[in-house]
């Protein structure tokens, strides 16, 4: 992710990232107390293009103060940032991580003061580009009653990595995690859907992460006149799903062969979600005006 020369930023500096430290009494690393978020950066015909910037700042604030962690940043100027970081250590096609963490404090309240640090570095394809082998986890979603399950929280992904693990310990290349009440949700890091009789479907907002990648797919969608639903839905559907397909911002789009049995019958290349992969890797590399150029 890092090395010798790679900078970073925190609280307001640029600053080696290996020389860069944090307090070992956060509550962040003690109880997972800290929102976050994952961007991509494009390179375009007109230089670097950060894919839907503003979208993922204002996340991160709408997280911060979903969970009452202070958030006094200006959006804008942390777009900016980001530009500044990419271009100071020769990135263009990179992955961004802004994490928001506490300062030192072991009781459970809520904390006074927080950093911010934004680190870049290159990451391919998340999920890789070949089709996924899925199996529906035995772990389900965190239950919107217990967190605020539409912010990125750092402790949310204990579940992620539970559910990830235990997929890759079976022999699958990834999860399908299901609600609390054994609809489908999304993927440990994606947002899913599925594709019948040339509609698509894709599980309703409530118990899942509002995937930025997920909104861009339902445009992409509108666009290219094709009906999308979105409801609860229980895997069972699965069996008689022809295609399917994951999206996030790590992971793009990418197709799902089968979910545990289920053996997908479409070919990827005749499937909808296809049709959407392309129109997604073409819109995230047309550039969008950068803020510096903006009077
Ligand atoms: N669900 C979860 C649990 C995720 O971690 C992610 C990745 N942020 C997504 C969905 C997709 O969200 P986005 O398209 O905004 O990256």
């Amino acid at each position: 992710y890092y090395d010798h020369k790679t900078l970073l930023y925190l609280d307001g500096k640029f600053v080696k990232a290996s020389d860069a430290s944090t307090d070992l009494y956060s509550q962040t690393l003690h109880y997972g107390y800290g929102v976050f978020e994952g961007i991509r950066a494009y390179k375009t015909e007109n230089g670097t293009s950060i894919f839907k910037a503003k979208e993922h700042y204002e996340r991160l604030k709408n997280s911060a103060e979903l969970i009452n962690i202070p958030f006094n940043y200006n959006v804008d100027e942390l777009v900016q940032v980001t530009y500044d970081l990419l271009e100071k250590n020769n990135l263009s096609d990179a992955y961004v991580r802004p994490l928001v963490f506490c300062d030192p404090n072991m009781s459970l309240t809520q904390p006074n003061n927080v950093s911010l640090m934004i680190c870049a570095w290159e990451w391919g394809a998340y999920l890789g580009d070949q089709q996924l082998r899925l199996s529906v986890a035995s772990y389900c979603r965190p239950h919107p009653r217990s967190v605020k399950i539409e912010a990125k929280v750092c402790g949310h992904y204990v579940n992620s990595i539970l559910a990830t693990t235990e997929a890759k310990r079976n022999g699958f290349d990834e999860a399908l995690v299901l609600d609390s009440d054994g609809y489908l949700a999304e993927g440990p890091g994606a947002n899913f859907f599925f594709e019948k009789d040339g509609v698509l479907y894709t599980p309703q907002l409530g118990n899942i992460l509002p995937g930025i990648t997920r909104a861009t797919v339902l445009e992409l969608g509108e666009k290219l006149g094709l009906e999308i639903k979105q409801g609860l839905f229980r895997p069972e559907e699965l069996k008689t799903a022809d295609s399917a397909f994951y999206c996030g911002t790590a992971a793009e789009v990418i197709g799902i062969e089968s979910v545990d049995e289920t053996k997908f019958p479409l070919k990827w290349s005749n499937s909808l979600g296809k049709k959407l992969q392309d129109e997604y890797s073409k819109l995230v590399r047309t550039s969008e005006l950068k803020l510096s150029t903006v009077n």
